[in-house]
């Protein structure tokens, strides 16, 4: 079995946007953070270093825990409407009652890098230009960089998240991709899945898909992040029993994660320079 792992494709991504950035007056990218959530806020300073690596500005805009949701949805569109903020980001979780999807109504679609915003989702299913979330578009790089056939082929999406799940779908199907979408209540997720020539899990179960889901020969890519005891990160697929069946699986920590922060940053660039 082969292993596909991100890091370097994202740093082919992260060169490219350094170059793309510095051609342009520099990208700001404004992240707004309602969460006392330590993953979370170690994953948007992640963001920040990333993002000073290739030149790109990056603002954490922290509103506390306690923010009330329209303070939340004045700031995504007072950021949206600043000349120098190009893109904009609101990290999950929020508070307590504070919807992501009607929040996210507030960013700018033009500004939307991360593919939040319910419209960019539309304009995805309608097939015109949008950001994809970042996690969406980095499952296609992957795709794209291992040299993954998608055309008349069988492609399932386990998960059915606005972020990860449908707008997957959308670009598996774009890319003519038979695409079936699994989620909570499908029935007998192994037999469906195991029809799968590629699979993608994204369903915040740590080991869910085990060999008995997996067609042999399939190419696999496991977009989970569950958090260990030991502090660490393991995916949705049951890696070691998974290998002995898949053709190819991305590795987690070190597949999907990497990626998706270089496309955001990527996204970031490319809204920058938006005629
Ligand atoms: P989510 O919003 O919780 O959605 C999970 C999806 O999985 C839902 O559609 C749910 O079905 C489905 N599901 C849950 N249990 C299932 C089961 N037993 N069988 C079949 N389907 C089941 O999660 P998310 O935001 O999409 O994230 C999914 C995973 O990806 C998480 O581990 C998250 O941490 C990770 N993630 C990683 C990155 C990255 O950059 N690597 C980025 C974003 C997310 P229902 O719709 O029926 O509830």
């Amino acid at each position: 079995m082969k292993t596909l792992p991100g890091k370097e494709l994202a740093a082919a991504v992260r060169a490219q946007t350094q170059a793309e950035a510095a051609a342009g007056p520099q990208p700001r990218l404004a992240v707004v953070v309602a969460t006392a959530d330590e993953a979370s806020l170690w994953y948007v300073r992640s963001i920040a270093k990333a993002a000073a690596g290739v030149g790109i500005a990056c603002d954490l805009v922290d509103l506390g825990p306690g923010a009330a949701p329209d303070r939340i949805g004045e700031t995504l569109a007072r950021l949206s409407a600043d000349p120098n903020v190009h893109g904009v980001m609101m990290q999950t979780p929020l508070p307590a009652g504070a919807s992501a999807q009607e929040l996210a109504g507030a960013i700018d679609p033009r500004k939307d890098v991360d593919g939040a915003n319910p419209l960019s989702l539309g304009r995805l299913a309608a097939g015109l230009p949008a950001f994809p979330p970042a996690t969406a578009a980095a499952v296609m790089a992957l795709l794209d960089h291992y040299e993954v056939e998608l055309e008349g082929r069988r492609a399932v999406v386990a998960g059915r998240s606005t972020v990860v799940g449908k707008p997957l779908a959308h670009l598996l199907l774009d890319r003519n991709a038979t695409v079936t979408v699994c989620h909570s209540r499908t029935r007998d997720l192994a037999s469906v899945t195991s029809t799968a020539e590629v699979l993608v899990a994204a369903v915040g179960r740590a080991g869910l898909i085990g060999a008995a889901h997996v067609a042999p020969g399939a190419v696999v890519i496991d977009v989970g992040t569950n958090p260990t005891e030991d502090g660490g990160l393991t995916g949705d697929i049951a890696s070691g029993e998974v290998a002995a069946v898949a053709g190819a699986l991305t590795p987690v920590p070190g597949g999907v994660g990497p990626v998706t922060t270089a496309l955001l940053l990527r996204h970031t660039a490319r809204a920058a320079n938006l005629p």
